[in-house]
């Protein structure tokens, strides 16, 4: 099933600007999940059929514990998601040693910002080669976000199927055929010849947003944003204060560490 703004899934909402902003910038499940690929999480998927819930597990090396919560792309009806995001970003912020607070505001913002030393060459290599970005999940919340913005030229493209408890949504397909497009259909040419980009770039998905998690992760995705950079980033030591000389280790995320 395409997407139908009258069916099942237009659900009725009260819109203010500040629903809006949470609707489309707030944590959610699907962006946790970004955030902790991008600090070196490994994630696992985990059926349990007693609850017949896809659970998903991050675990890091060297860290005792892992964060479990129900996968961002199942939208279980019976399920809180607002309590299930919050329990993972509980036991997220136990396993990291940052507060709640300060954490939920580090997934929003790390999430979906390159690792440093990331330039873009608008090759477009990453939307044709990542057959996943263009024919894969997308969450409720990135759903819901396209609702409230009522970006209905994305959501008519958003395939939506129900089954038996949860809701999966997936993007791309051709509203004419139900099919999945052979390559992204917002992949468009720049003007004068200055490369591709993408043709909703301020909502595209965060599947998208968060490319790539690591130089490793791009490098491995035959992304060339690491290549020719102006400065060494070997060992992620960068330098910051150019003035005086110092260097200051960051991680992948661009964030100083001792
Ligand atoms: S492959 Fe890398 S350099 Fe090319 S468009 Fe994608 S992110 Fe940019
Ligand atoms: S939606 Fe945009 S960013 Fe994502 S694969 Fe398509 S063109 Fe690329």
């Amino acid at each position: 099933m395409i997407f139908d703004a009258k069916g099942p899934q237009a659900q009725t909402t009260t819109t203010t600007d500040s629903a809006r902003l949470s609707a489309v910038s707030g944590p959610s499940l699907s962006l946790l999940e970004k955030y902790l690929l991008k600090r070196g999480f490994f994630v696992r998927d985990v059926c349990d059929p007693r609850d017949n819930v896809v659970w998903t597990v991050c675990s890091r090396e060297g860290l005792p514990g892992e964060v479990r919560y129900p996968n961002p792309h199942y939208h279980h009806l019976s399920r809180d998601r607002a309590a299930d995001l919050q329990a993972a970003l509980a036991s997220a912020s136990v396993l990291l040693g940052v507060p709640d607070e300060a954490l939920a505001a580090q997934v929003a913002q790390i999430a979906v910002m390159p690792p440093a030393g990331f330039a873009c060459r608008l090759c477009g290599v990453c939307c044709e080669s990542m057959s996943d970005a263009f024919r894969g999940r997308v969450s409720y919340e990135e759903v819901a976000a396209w609702r409230e913005l009522g970006l209905y030229r994305i959501l008519r493209l958003v395939g939506v199927e129900e089954r038996g408890g949860y809701t999966l949504y997936t993007a791309w397909k051709n509203p004419k055929n139900g099919k999945h497009f052979k390559r992204c259909p917002w992949l468009r040419s720049l003007p004068g010849g200055q490369g591709r980009g993408c043709a909703i770039y301020e909502h595209r998905p965060f599947k998208c947003r968060s490319f790539p998690y690591s130089r490793d992760h791009a490098e491995r995705s035959h992304c060339r944003a690491f290549e020719y950079l102006p400065c060494d980033l070997e060992g992620a030591f960068m330098p910051v204060d150019r003035d005086n000389g110092r260097t200051q280790r960051r991680d992948d995320c661009g964030e100083a560490v001792e």
